[in-house]
């Protein structure tokens, strides 16, 4: 039998990505391929690109500079940019750098068993459309193997509501759900190959309206139906829009038991001027006034969210504003970053407001600090109490397993690998900023 062909899949950015890397792993499956951790012995490369933040498209170039030897040691090697980079780059990356095969944007994975072969025979395999059908339900099914505890289900993409900074509406395109029944589908799947805990993932995925019989769903509605599988302990969703939060799927965190208490909300900023001129459409006090009303519904709720500083024309007092707002809405655990202007956004041409870097350098410091202080509060309060924890794999220590608590933390146990892919309830007995230590109870 012929060895089967290498596979070495770099994958950048969100975890949309992590879900799409693993697809287009599937779909070569059909075609021969098994991946492998090094592009030392691959006879395919191919890197999932992100486009979210700094300079992306440089990273990209400079990573394939460093195939170079490779290819020029193995000519067969095949080399391909998929992901956000390469549809805001598009030919203008083979252009670049000639030794790409492959260029496929995040709407065309499907097609990539056939660009692989374009460039097996030689030609340049170019494809960044946003096609009318939904390319995951064309790509091969996933293999029945034995899966980790927990997966990413991708069930919404793109999106229209076009914040002034983001780049997700150009390079993912326009908001599309997946239909009703083959999330269904690929979640009975999942669980058949041992996965517990699946968390749905879209740009806007409480903006989900998946088609079905009788007209579309939300997003809560699928979580209920979701729940129903026997054998699918726990249910995550990611990342939603605060607009977008329906009273039935606030309704579902207070009474769905297999939704977990965790919620990533963001907000980007708490001042109203801000938030205007990054078009997102709510004022700070709504969302504060919807944290209560989520909270209402789930009092125990584990919050992150995502916050930019330095946006074009942002003030102390507008940042304060954003203090304010953390203060006020005590995170578990969030994200922040520095203002990168993406070529082709609306704030990427105000550039006479932009804010000096060394400004926002601190603004992130000061955001940052506050943020890990409330991160840290929050693990701290677990101590004493009785976690329910997913063990996903072998700790770094000998004999320790690591696990996911309802709220998300990581949590590390002295326990038997027999463990792995169970539940089990963890009294925990130290915390550190980043994870949880506890005993089996
Ligand atoms: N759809 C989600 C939402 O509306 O919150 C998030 C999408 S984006 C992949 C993830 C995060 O990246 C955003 O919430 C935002 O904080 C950050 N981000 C997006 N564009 C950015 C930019 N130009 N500069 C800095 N951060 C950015
Ligand atoms: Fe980007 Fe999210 Fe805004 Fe859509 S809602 S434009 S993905 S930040």
């Amino acid at each position: 039998m012929a060895e089967p062909k290498k596979l070495y899949i770099k994958t950048y950015g969100c975890q949309m990505n992590v879900y799409d890397s693993e697809r287009m792993a599937e779909a070569m499956g059909g075609k021969g391929y098994v991946t492998t951790d090094t592009p030392d012995n691959a006879d395919m490369i191919l890197l999932n690109t992100c486009h979210i933040r700094e300079k992306a498209a440089e990273k990209v170039y400079s990573e394939l500079g460093r195939f170079k030897p490779l290819k020029k040691a193995r000519p067969d090697l095949k080399i391909g940019v998929a992901g956000c980079v390469a549809q805001a780059e598009g030919a203008e990356i083979m252009a670049r750098q000639p030794m790409v095969d492959m260029v496929v944007g995040p709407q065309s994975y499907h097609r990539l068993p056939e660009l692989e072969e374009q460039a097996r025979a030689g030609k340049k395999a170019l494809d960044t459309d946003f096609p009318e059908e939904l390319k995951f339900d064309h790509l091969a099914k996933r293999p029945k193997a034995r899966r980790a505890p927990t997966a990413f289900l991708t069930v919404q993409e793109g999106c229209d509501k076009f914040c002034a900074f983001c780049v997700v509406p150009y390079t993912r395109g326009a908001e599309v759900s997946r239909p009703v029944a083959r999330v269904l589908e690929e979640a009975q799947d999942l669980v058949e190959r041992g996965v517990r805990e699946i968390t749905l993932l879209g740009q806007n995925v409480n903006a989900y309206h998946g088609g079905a019989e009788g007209g579309a769903w939300g997003l809560a509605r699928l979580i209920r139906r979701l729940a129903e599988i026997d054998g699918l302990d726990r249910i995550r969703f990611t990342t939603s829009h605060p607009n977008d939060m329906e009273d039935d799927l606030i309704a579902a965190h207070g009474d769905c038991a297999k939704l977990m208490p965790y919620l990533h909300l963001p907000v980007q900023s708490g001042s109203d001027r801000i938030l205007k001129a990054m078009n997102r459409k709510h004022r700070a006090a709504d969302y504060v006034a919807l944290i209560a009303r989520i909270r209402a519904a789930r009092p125990d709720l584990l919050l992150s969210g995502d916050f930019i500083v330095g946006f074009p024309g942002e003030t102390e007092e507008d940042f304060e504003d954003t203090l304010r707002l953390v203060e006020e809405v005590r995170y578990g655990q969030a994200y922040s970053f520095k203002y990168s202007p993406r070529p082709g956004t609306p704030a990427a041409e105000k550039e006479a407001k932009m804010v000096p870097a060394e400004v926002a350098s601190e603004r992130l410091q000061r955001l940052q600090d506050l943020l890990n202080r409330q991160q840290f509060e929050h693990q701290q309060a677990m101590v004493g109490r009785t976690a329910s924890v997913l063990f996903e794999k072998a700790g770094r220590m000998e004999g320790q397993l690591v696990g996911k608590s309802e709220y998300l933390q990581a949590v590390h146990v002295q326990a038997p690998d027999s463990l792995i892919g169970q539940i089990a309830q963890v009294e925990i007995t130290e915390a550190g900023p980043n994870s949880l230590g506890g005993r089996l109870a």
